[in-house]
């Protein structure tokens, strides 16, 4: 995985070190020798992920760190603390203060870089959801990285063998689980819909089947992304370094250090929360953009592309039907009214509308104070008596005007236009079909206003 990398090491020798070290992964790598330095460079740069020692001449790399996540640019930049002071403190003060990880010098080479795939793996998450959003997706951003409350489900797998009393995990703090799954049931339970937020897989795991069943979640659709914690017996930097690379986003060892893991695991939930805001928002945004602000019915585009789709569906199979609905006179309503109680007008005629559709059809505002309402599998008379049920609902009950505190009355003429399954000529294009049947319901709209109004018309075989 490509990235830009700054390291920020008052050391020339560190500095060498690491550059070459993340040059042969194929890392871009600039390069800071102050705290001052660091900070303009990461500013500038905006890097994919951060390297900064803990000792720099002018300042620790700990007011360094708090700097970056205060500044709404660099916030969400992984950093990684590296230290040659291997206290406990120092440790917890690091991750405290927002570093994403914290390795001692000397630094093992191959459990950095496994360090570095994993927060550099979060991080392309992220920017695949900002490639895809626009202004909605960055104010869900922005939400985003607040804290959300909400209850978690943090579940331990453990091995049969392993109960709870003796599992070194679990007693860390019983409270933090909300489920016990046995390794064997993992696989079936994690795809289910009540899905956890975050895995924690028990040393015992490691020693039996941990290994592929990490690599097994992460090849399954549902279980893609879920947060996976692994505790090793033991100190082996190679066995940490293979499950990072195979997926697992965090790796302990024992004995566990239960500030240090409570720690790692809070940031692994604000990660995941993190995320689950950005897929929601991102849902909204796509959503939104299919949608009329003003009414909430879907939009031209959305309804257009919804008649192509259902067009190149119904050669040889199902028709359906489409009603163009205009409000009569409306130039009037906004006269003696004003426009802000014509769009009132607009907004509960087209709830009015939605109150008589199927969950299968697709209602849009179509133009200013025209709407399309598209059938699928309807077929005239049913179509006819749809368009009659919508003109019933518009012209039965008045219209309240909040200015002015009066009742209108309000009408809508209808034209209905049928397209049967198979197409008069299958030769034509897609756009020009459209264009067929949205002229034949608006020649129908039409005949409806030229014969008086608040009625509904057809061009086709069956005139009302
Ligand atoms: P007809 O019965 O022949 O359809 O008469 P009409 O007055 O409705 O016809 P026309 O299409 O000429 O005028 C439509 C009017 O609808 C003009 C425009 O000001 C108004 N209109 C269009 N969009 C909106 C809107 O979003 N809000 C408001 N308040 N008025 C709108
Ligand atoms: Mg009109
Ligand atoms: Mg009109």
């Amino acid at each position: 995985m490509p990235g830009q990398i700054l390291v920020v090491d008052d050391q020339l020798l560190c500095r060498m070190i690491l550059r070459a070290g993340l040059g042969s992964a194929c890392y871009d790598t600039i390069l800071a020798s102050t705290a001052t330095e660091g900070l303009a460079l990461a500013c500038e740069h905006l890097p994919d992920l951060i390297l900064l020692d803990y000792n720099l001449p002018d300042g620790d790399g700990m007011d360094v760190c708090a700097k970056l996540r205060a500044n709404p640019k660099t916030r969400n930049i992984p950093i990684i603390l590296v230290s040659a002071d291997q206290s406990r403190a120092t440790r917890l003060r690091a991750l405290e203060i927002g570093a994403d990880d914290f390795l001692c010098k000397p630094i093992d080479e191959a459990h950095l870089l496994s360090r570095i795939r994993v927060l550099l793996r979060h991080s392309a998450i992220e920017r695949e959801y900002q490639a895809h959003g626009t202004s909605g997706l960055r104010m869900g951003l922005a939400e985003a990285g607040t804290d959300f409350a909400g209850p978690t489900r943090v579940t331990l797998v453990c091995t049969q063998a392993e109960t709870h009393a003796q599992n070194p995990v679990a007693s860390v703090d019983a409270s933090l689980y909300d489920m016990r799954l046995a390794l064997p049931d993992l696989l079936g339970a994690a795809a289910q819909a009540r899905k956890p937020d975050l895995l924690i897989l028990s040393p015992g795991c490691m020693d039996q089947n941990g290994v592929n069943v990490i690599a097994d979640l992460r090849a399954r659709h549902a279980t893609r992304q879920l947060p996976i914690a692994a505790v090793l017996p033991r100190e082996t930097p190679t066995a940490c370094a293979m499950l990072l690379d195979l997926g697992a986003d965090d790796v302990l060892r024992l004995p566990l250090d239960v500030a240090e893991f409570r720690l790692r695991i809070a940031a692994m939930l604000r990660r995941k929360k993190r995320h689950d805001a950005l897929r929601r928002a991102l849902g909204t945004e796509l959503d939104m953009a299919l949608r009329d602000s003003m009414t909430g019915l879907f939009n031209r585009r959305h309804a257009m592309a919804h008649l192509s789709a259902l067009l190149g569906e119904a050669r040889g199979g199902a028709g359906f039907s489409i009603l163009l609905i205009d409000m009569d006179n409306f130039k009037r309503v906004n006269d003696s009214f004003g426009h802000v109680a014509g769009d009132d007008v607009l907004i509960e005629a087209a709830a009015r509308m939605a109150s008589v559709t199927r969950p299968q059809d697709v209602l849009a505002r179509f133009g200013g104070e025209e709407f399309l309402l598209v059938l699928p599998e309807a077929d005239m008379v049913q179509a006819i008596l749809r368009a009659e049920a919508i003109r019933r609902q518009i012209e039965d009950r008045p219209f309240q005007v909040k200015t002015g505190e009066v009742t209108l009355p309000v009408t809508a003429s209808i034209g209905v236009a049928v397209h049967l399954g198979e197409s008069q000529d299958p030769a034509l294009p897609l756009p020009e079909q459209i264009r067929e049947i949205i002229d034949r319901a608006d020649q129908a709209m039409r005949m409806a206003k030229a014969t008086g109004r608040n009625r509904v018309s057809t061009m086709d075989d069956a005139e009302v």
